[in-house]
């Protein structure tokens, strides 16, 4: 047999192989990757790897000797550059290409480019790869200036780093608020508070119109507004876009996000798609997007989601349903998110000063939990939104009321 090859080797792609053996699939398995490391996790990129706290061994998924021990045929440095949907092949960047009898994207996705001219010297940079990581963590040794475009998680937990070495760090954002796509009003205030006690500077409502540069070096950027603010680094954060070429250029739907099934299925039987370049359908996004499907960019959702694409791939196919979560480090503060929320969700607050939690509702029922160093908070809340417990915003809101009685 072919076996199953997949296009992809990060957290999604790796946990379906792994998966897929201790399932006891028998046939070969084939992980291609573009990048030249084993497949590791990309949470401590922005966090204890970029502050020093941790070296590249403690970023890797498995040893090397894993994916020999488990007929995992890794082939790093080799990029899927198209599909042969009728020959059921892979085409690879080396000129040579691989049979399949499945074939499961799992691409991920790749940084939003800033169009602004000099977006292109150097010292602007992107954070995706543990490449990215190095060069900026190179960086910040011999800068003084940091200007982040984008106050998303991964500009602010970046800023957190920067601010903690004693770098000025100023954050630009379009929106008028941090995180303000993922999280509630109450929790953007807390960390735009937490960011400015450690000395990080923020301009909110404000379009980037250039990065002026001298030398092959950018030295600034230009406001909407005509402020310059200089910087000797400039990190660009502004999201990303899902890596959907190979799929939509074999003729399968995929607009923003490979478009599966809830099997995790493209309507090709011989291909499935994963993790960040996914876009399906979820019972927690109802109301969310016009037909109910999402693509989400979490840890949680690349594991799970290789875990319900194994099981199908050993003979137990169940539809993928599993409850979204997602963390941020920034500082000391733990930021957990449980279930998916809408930018008018309300929000019932819990607890107060420093360790709180928003809970949002939609359409009278609980949609997400948002905590701030409230761990159990978290943990609750996974329960209670898994199970559809029926929860009300004045029960929320009671600071006596029992969550854990209620979501045992
Ligand atoms: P990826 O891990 O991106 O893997 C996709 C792989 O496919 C990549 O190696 C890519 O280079 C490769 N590839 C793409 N196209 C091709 C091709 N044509 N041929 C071969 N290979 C290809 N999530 C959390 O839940 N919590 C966090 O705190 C958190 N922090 C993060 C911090 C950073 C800096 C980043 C970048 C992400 C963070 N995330 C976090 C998100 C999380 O890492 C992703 O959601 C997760 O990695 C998605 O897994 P994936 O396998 O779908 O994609």
């Amino acid at each position: 047999a072919a076996g199953i090859v997949v296009a992809g080797s990060g957290q999604a792609g790796f946990q379906l192989a792994a998966s897929l053996r201790e399932g006891g699939f028998r046939d070969p398995i084939t992980l291609v990757g573009d990048e030249t490391a084993l497949p590791y996790q990309r949470p401590p990129l922005s966090k204890a790897y970029l502050a020093g706290k941790t070296d590249a061994e403690g970023l890797f998924l498995r040893q090397p000797g894993f994916f020999a021990e488990h007929a995992i045929a890794h082939r790093p440095g080799l990029r899927a550059v198209a599909i042969d949907r009728a020959g059921r092949r892979l085409q690879l960047s080396d000129g040579q290409s691989l049979a399949y009898d499945h074939l499961v994207l799992a691409t991920g996705a790749r940084n939003r480019p800033l169009p602004v001219p000099g977006a292109d010297f150097p010292n602007v940079r992107q954070l995706r790869g543990l490449d990215d990581a190095d060069a900026l963590r190179a960086s910040l040794d011999a800068a003084r200036s940091i200007v982040v475009i984008g106050a998303g998680f991964i500009g602010l937990e970046f800023a957190a780093v920067a601010a903690a070495r004693g770098l000025s760090v100023t954050v630009v954002e379009a929106a008028d608020r941090p995180m303000a796509r993922a999280v509630s009003p109450e929790i953007g205030q807390f960390f735009r508070t937490a960011h400015e006690e450690w000395g990080v500077r923020f301009a909110f409502g404000a379009g980037v119109t250039a990065i002026t540069g001298r030398e092959g070096r950018a030295t600034g950027i230009v406001l909407a507004d005509g402020r310059e603010l200089p910087a000797d680094v400039i990190l660009i954060g502004i999201g990303v876009l899902p890596n959907r070429e190979l799929a939509a250029e074999a003729g399968l739907p995929a607009e923003d996000g490979v478009r599966v099934d809830a099997f995790l299925a493209t309507p090709d039987p011989a291909i499935s798609a994963i993790g960040d370049c996914a876009r399906f359908p979820s019972p927690f996004a109802r109301g969310l997007s016009p037909d109910g499907t999402v693509r989400i960019e979490s840890v949680q959702n690349a594991i799970d989601q290789g875990r319900c694409l194994a099981a199908r791939l050993n003979g137990k196919p169940a539809a993928y349903g599993a409850l979204p979560w997602f963390w941020s480090d920034q500082g000391p503060h733990k930021l957990q998110i449980a279930g998916l929320s809408g930018p008018g969700d309300p929000s019932v607050v819990r607890g107060s000063g420093a360790a709180f939690s928003v809970f949002r509702f939609r359409d009278g029922s609980l949609s997400a939990v948002e905590s701030v160093d409230r761990a159990a908070d978290h943990m609750i809340a996974r329960r209670m939104l898994a199970a559809g417990t029926p929860l009300t915003p004045e029960q929320a809101a009671d600071p006596v009321f029992d969550l854990k009685a209620l979501a045992m």
